[in-house]
């Protein structure tokens, strides 16, 4: 049994069959989807979700691309599902992107901030996006880890180099792979693949985005992530089982299920 720890199941592109998408992922040995939020709608529609569907649970946050639209109250709103739902198991997505740079970078920082302060408060963990901001993003880490010990988090969908996986690694973090890890030009990424702990190590989609070698191209969904959970066990040389075993039960600790 797998964990797809990071969809958003609110897109347009699951609208006409979301209980379909579902049922195939239950067939493929999905046990369970986290669905975060971006936004306040989109946190909103998240709740639902899990509020509807057993396979599912949620988490809350203003993504880095959409802090600057968020409108007064957004905030409040996120704030508001994540201490009274009781299938929110994590707050995010939150972090930091100089990829598209839709938000300042300070206001980035502010609202990344106020997410892991959230999280604290709650006691959940924080789910961090990081495009192009690795330094940015171990710095935030390293300033909480100083203050309150290690970090209960995940880079999800880790694009970066082994440095920053080994400083997450050593903050207490989880290091989670999406599609793109089994991308013919990421040869990379398996190699940092290859290094992370067994008992560290998530699989994800991210879907509707980025499908894994062989669905490549196609509309991402929750029981695709069998094909990178394969390839992680190529990577790092054991079983798929093994992989599966890992990465549930990491899972379900991080995010207390
Ligand atoms: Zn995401």
């Amino acid at each position: 049994m797998l964990i797809d720890t990071h969809a958003h199941l609110f897109d347009d592109r699951f609208r006409d069959d979301l209980p379909a998408v579902l049922a195939r992922a239950a067939e493929a040995g999905v046990e369970r989807v986290v669905c975060l939020g971006i936004d306040r709608e989109s946190s909103v529609e998240s709740v639902w979700i899990a509020n509807e569907f057993p396979l599912v649970v949620a988490a809350v946050g203003i993504q880095p691309n959409s802090a600057a639209e968020a409108r007064p109250g957004d905030w409040e709103e996120v704030v508001r599902l994540a201490e009274t739902e009781p299938r929110v198991v994590a707050v995010g997505e939150t972090g930091l992107d100089r990829y598209w740079d839709k938000t300042p970078f300070a206001v980035q920082e502010e609202y990344f901030t106020r997410h892991i302060d959230l999280a604290r408060r709650l006691g959940k963990p924080f789910v961090i996006h990081c495009r192009e901001a690795e330094a940015d993003v171990v710095r935030v880490l390293r300033a909480e880890f100083d203050r309150f010990g290690p970090v209960r988090a995940v880079m999800h969908s880790f694009s970066g180099d082994l440095a920053t996986a080994l400083a997450c690694l050593e903050m207490g973090l989880f290091v989670s792979f999406a599609g793109m890890v089994t991308y013919p030009k990421a040869q990379n990424l398996r190699e940092v693949a290859k290094e992370i702990p067994l008992d560290r190590l998530l699989v994800e989609t991210d879907c509707p985005y980025l499908a894994p070698q062989p669905v490549r191209g196609r509309r991402n969904e929750p029981g695709f992530v069998t094909h990178t959970a394969e390839l992680l066990a190529q990577a790092k040389g054991v079983s798929v089982a093994e992989i599966a075993e890992h990465t549930t039960r990491n899972a379900k600790r991080l995010f207390a299920l």
